[in-house]
């Protein structure tokens, strides 16, 4: 039994340290990293509640459509 919680343990320290990773490697601009223009703000109810860190955004101009990190004020 105590193999298994330090089995499972393993498995969510990797997976934080995962998602710390790609955390840092979502940009942080409010700028589109193709065109440069102002990125509009896609509003997820789930998305909002699951990963409150990311948002997700999108580019009028190119068309650009990805995730980016939260910025604090
Ligand atoms: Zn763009």
């Amino acid at each position: 039994m105590l193999v298994v919680v330090v089995l499972f343990a393993t498995v969510l320290l990797r997976a934080g340290i995962v998602m710390t990773f790609v955390y840092f490697m979502l940009p942080a601009k409010r700028v589109c990293p193709q065109c440069g223009a102002q990125l509009a703000l896609i509003q997820h109810s789930v998305l909002r509640r699951l990963l409150p860190v990311v948002e997700h955004r999108w580019c009028l101009d190119c068309g650009w459509s990805g995730v980016v990190r939260q910025r604090v004020a």
